[in-house]
């Protein structure tokens, strides 16, 4: 038989999750504080624990996917969890990864970070990242491969989340330029689909084609200066984006911060230098 499997909270990716562990053939109880969400998991033979700590008598492996860090802390206190694994699939920042791991005393934990919406769950594009008790993964692998890959980064509970924090942080980024630019062209009636495809989609992704390069020279900075575009040119044409973003009406809020750092680069003597300089710079 399949491992048992508790899952605690039906939001959007409570839900998923669920939903692939039914579809895979585990044993499936699932809790939620408002009762009655998502009753397609039903038809799928989800057993529905009406309280939490029913649910977790119910299972071995107990996944957790609610709002906050403190929504889990609160559902979890009092609960008696020896012997089971906690799998907290809750987006958490490091210290609070480390935290919940020394709360849930006799269980084994495991910290997760999903990279995927709810759609992507169960699917070849998702992962999800874990971290904490490595033997606890190790016998669990099976179970948690059918919502994504999994990829275990270390026995720290908190380094999932500060992978997953990383790989955020980078898409916010992209997200933001992406955003900005969309408004730019919006300011003069650009049509946003047709300039996405066309223009902003390959750009972006022939752009992208420079992050290990950049990644590289951390590692081994370059003992002569810049190949190509030195921070010197990139801080003197910045001041374009920013004028042209207010000449058009567009708030440059967005961009900001990297015209700033590129300016503190060259200020501080890194005007000759790539990419890879402005990382130095704010670690
Ligand atoms: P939803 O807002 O859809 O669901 C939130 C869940 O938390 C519900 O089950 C809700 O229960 C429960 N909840 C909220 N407050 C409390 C409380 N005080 N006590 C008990 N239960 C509570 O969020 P998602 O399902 O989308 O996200 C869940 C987690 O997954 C989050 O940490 C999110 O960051 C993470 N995540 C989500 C992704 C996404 O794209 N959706 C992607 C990657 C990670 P109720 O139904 O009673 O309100």
């Amino acid at each position: 038989m399949k491992t048992p499997v508790t899952v605690l909270g039906l939001g959007t990716m409570g839900t998923a999750l669920a939903r692939a562990f039914l579809s895979a053939g585990h044993p499936t109880t699932v809790w939620n504080r408002t009762p009655g969400r998502s009753p397609e998991l039903d038809v799928l033979g989800a057993v529905r624990a009406v309280t939490a700590a029913e649910a977790v008598a119910a299972s071995p492996l107990v996944v957790v996917c609610l709002l906050v860090d403190t929504t889990v802390r609160d559902t979890l206190d009092g609960l008696d969890l020896t012997g089971k694994v906690v799998v907290n699939l809750t987006n958490t920042t490091p210290d609070q990864a480390r935290g919940l791991e020394a709360t849930t005393a006799g269980a084994a934990y495991l910290d997760g970070g999903i990279m995927a919406v709810p759609a992507m769950i169960g699917g070849p594009h998702a992962f999800i990242l874990y971290s904490g008790d490595a033997q606890a993964f190790e016998q669990h692998q099976p179970a948690l491969a059918v919502l994504a890959r999994p990829v275990y980064v270390g026995a720290d509970a908190g380094l999932a989340a500060l992978y997953d924090i990383a790989l955020l942080s980078a898409m916010y980024g992209m997200f933001g330029g992406a955003q900005h630019a969309l408004a730019l062209m919006g300011s003069a009636q650009v049509p946003a689909a047709e300039f996405t495809e066309q223009l902003l989609l390959p750009w972006l992704t022939a752009m992208l084609g420079s992050v290990p390069r950049m990644a590289a020279d951390l590692e081994n900075p370059p003992e002569t200066g810049s190949a190509g575009s030195n921070l010197a040119m990139q801080a003197a044409a910045y001041h374009n984006l920013i004028d042209t973003a207010e000449a058009q009406g567009v708030d440059p809020m967005l961009l900001r911060p990297m015209g700033e750092l590129l300016q503190k680069a060259v200020a501080s003597g890194h005007g000759d230098e790539d990419l890879a300089a402005l990382i130095r710079l704010i670690a």
